[in-house]
C-alpha cells in the first residue's frame, strides 16, 4: 500500500513541506501526501504587522490550499484538528462551519503512516488579567485585519468632522521584540499615508505609539547591536519606548506596569511571547512541554513516537551543543521542511534519518519604510552587520525565498512584476 503522510498545518513550515513532497514522492505515486489546515488559505505570518497597519493588503498575499494542492500533487483537507490515537494512527479533525454556523465540513479522522505536526503557535499572554478581553493579537489573519479596520474606523470617524470624535488614538503594544518594533513602526508610516489620503483630522503626531518590554531592552532576544539602533530609530520616529515595563492588567482604558505606570490606550496589542496550541498538550501520551510545544529529537521525530513528527513552533527541538530549544522562527521552520522532505523519502526506503542542526543566518529587523537593520550570518563571513536599503533588500528576500519555495521561481518573478505594476494603480495603503 502507499504510504500516506499526513501534515497538519500549512504554515511557513507545513505549507513548504506539502508542495516539496507532493512534486517528489506525490508526484511519483511513492507516497500519498495530504495537507490538513484549519483555514482554506495560507499567509505568511511574519507578514501580519503589515496587514494590521494597512501597508499589504491580505487578499493580494494569500495562497488558496486546493489550488496550490492541484498544482503540486498534494491532497488538502479543510478541518483543525483536536485528536489524536496512535494505535490506530489517526488525526480526528472537529467539524467546520460556514459564517452562519451551519456545518461545512463533517468531524472526521484521517489514517496515516507518517505523521508530521506543524500548527504553529499563538501568542502568550501568561494569563495576564483582562489581556485576552482587551488587547489584540497578531496570530491569524483575521486578528490582523479587525486591528486594521479598528484603526481606520477612529480615522473615518473624526474624519466625518463630528465634534466629539477624538482627533488623538492611543495605541500600545506589549512586547518590543520583533513584532512589536516592527508594527510600531508600520504604524507609524500609516499615520503618514492616511494623512497623506485626507485624512488628516488625526494628525500624524497624534496617533501616538507606545511600547512597553518587561526586559531590559528592546529585541531582548537579538544581540545588542540591532536592539541599540532599533531603540534610537523608534525614538526619532516618536515612539515612546518603556523597558523592564511588565504589564500587570489590562483594562478597557489602558495598561497598568507592575512598576506602578498607567499607559492609557484605545487599542492594545499583545504582541510578547508564544505558547502552541492547547490540544498538544498530552496529545495522546506525547511528550510536551510548558507553552505545550511536543516535544523532538534532532530528528524531529517526537520522543515517544516515531510515526510522529513535529516542527516550526510548535516543536521543542534541542539546539545541539547548548542547554536552548531552536527558536520559533520562519527561518527555522524552513529549515526544518527542507530536512524533511529528506527525512520521509528516507524512512520509507528505510534508511537513517538526518539530524536537525540549526543554522542561524541571522536577523533582520524591518522599521517600515524608515530603516531596517539586522545581521547576517555564515560559516565563512562570521557576523556582518547591517542597516538600511541593503538590510531591507534582505528582508524582503526572506519571504520571496518562502514565495520560491511554494511557486518556483518563474512564478515568484511574475508576482513581483505583478505587485510592481499594481502599485501604480492602487492606494499605497489598504484604506477599507
Ligand atoms: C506578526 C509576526 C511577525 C513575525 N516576523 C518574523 C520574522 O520577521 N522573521 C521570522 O523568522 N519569524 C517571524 N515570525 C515568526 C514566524 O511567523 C513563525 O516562526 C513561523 O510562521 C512558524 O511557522 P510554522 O509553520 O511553525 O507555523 P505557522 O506559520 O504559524 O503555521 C501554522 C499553521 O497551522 C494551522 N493550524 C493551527 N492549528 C491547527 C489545527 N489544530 N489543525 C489544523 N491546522 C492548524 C494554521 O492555520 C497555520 O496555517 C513572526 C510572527 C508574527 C506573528
Amino acid at each position: 500500500m502507499t504510504h500516506r503522510i499526513v501534515i497538519v498545518g500549512g504554515g511557513a513550515g507545513g505549507l513548504e513541506l506539502a508542495t516539496r513532497l507532493g512534486k517528489t514522492l506525490g508526484k511519483r505515486g511513492t507516497a500519498s501526501v495530504t495537507l490538513v489546515d484549519a483555514n482554506l488559505t495560507h499567509i505568511w505570518k511574519p507578514l501580519l504587522h503589515e496587514v494590521a497597519a494597512g501597508s499589504l493588503n491580505s487578499y493580494e498575499d494569500e495562497l488558496n490550499y486546493v489550488a496550490q494542492a492541484k498544482w503540486n500533487h498534494f491532497q488538502f483537507q479543510l478541518g483543525r484538528m483536536t485528536g489524536l490515537n496512535r494505535e490506530t494512527k489517526q488525526i480526528h479533525l472537529a467539524a467546520t462551519a460556514d459564517e452562519n454556523g451551519a456545518e461545512l465540513v463533517p468531524a472526521r479522522s484521517l489514517d496515516y503512516d507518517s505523521l508530521v505536526i506543524a500548527v504553529g503557535s499563538t501568542t502568550n499572554d501568561f494569563g495576564t488579567q483582562g489581556a485576552a478581553e482587551h488587547c489584540l493579537f497578531l496570530d491569524t489573519r483575521k486578528q490582523a485585519e479587525r486591528f486594521h479596520q479598528q484603526l481606520l474606523n477612529h480615522y473615518l470617524r473624526a474624519h466625518a468632522g463630528q465634534d466629539e470624535s477624538p482627533t488623538q488614538i492611543n495605541v500600545a503594544i506589549v512586547g518590543a521584540g520583533a513584532t512589536g518594533v516592527e508594527l510600531a513602526a508600520e504604524l507609524h508610516n500609516a499615520a503618514h499615508e492616511l494623512a497623506a489620503y485626507g485624512l488628516g483630522r488625526i494628525k500624524p503626531e497624534n496617533l501616538r505609539i507606545t511600547v512597553i518590554e518587561a526586559g531590559p531592552r528592546v529585541l531582548p532576544a537579538l544581540p545588542e547591536r540591532i536592539g541599540g539602533p532599533v531603540h534610537k530609530t523608534l525614538e526619532k520616529l516618536g515612539v515612546t519606548v518603556l523597558t523592564n515595563s511588565a504589564v500587570s492588567e489590562v483594562t478597557a482604558e489602558g495598561l497598568h506596569t507592575a512598576n506602578g505606570q498607567f499607559i492609557s490606550a484605545t487599542l492594545k496589542v499583545w504582541a510578547a511571547g508564544i505558547r502552541a496550541p492547547g490540544f498538544l498538550h498530552e496529545l495522546d501520551g506525547l511528550e510536551s512541554n510548558r507553552i505545550n510545544q511536543l516535544q523532538v529529537r534532532p530528528t524531529l521525530q517526537t520522543t515517544r513516537d516515531d510515526n510522529i513528527f513535529a516542527f516550526g513552533d510548535c516543536a521543542a527541538c534541542p539546539q545541539k551543543g547548548t542547554d536552548r530549544n531552536v527558536p520559533p522562527r520562519a527561518q527555522a521552520a524552513h529549515q526544518q521542511a527542507s530536512m524533511l522532505v529528506k527525512s520521509l523519502k528516507a524512512r520509507i526506503e528505510g534508511q537513517v534519518l538526518p539530524e536537525y542542526k540549526y543554522q542561524d543566518y541571522g536577523s533582520l529587523i524591518s522599521l517600515s519604510s524608515f530603516s531596517a537593520v539586522g545581521n547576517l550570518m555564515g560559516n565563512l563571513m562570521g557576523s556582518v552587520m547591517l542597516e538600511g536599503w541593503l538590510a531591507r533588500m534582505f528582508y524582503i528576500s526572506l519571504y520571496r525565498m518562502h514565495q520560491v519555495a511554494l511557486y518556483g521561481m518563474f512564478r515568484t518573478l511574475m508576482l513581483m512584476l505583478g505587485s510592481r505594476i499594481g502599485r501604480g494603480t492602487e492606494p499605497r495603503m489598504k484604506l477599507h
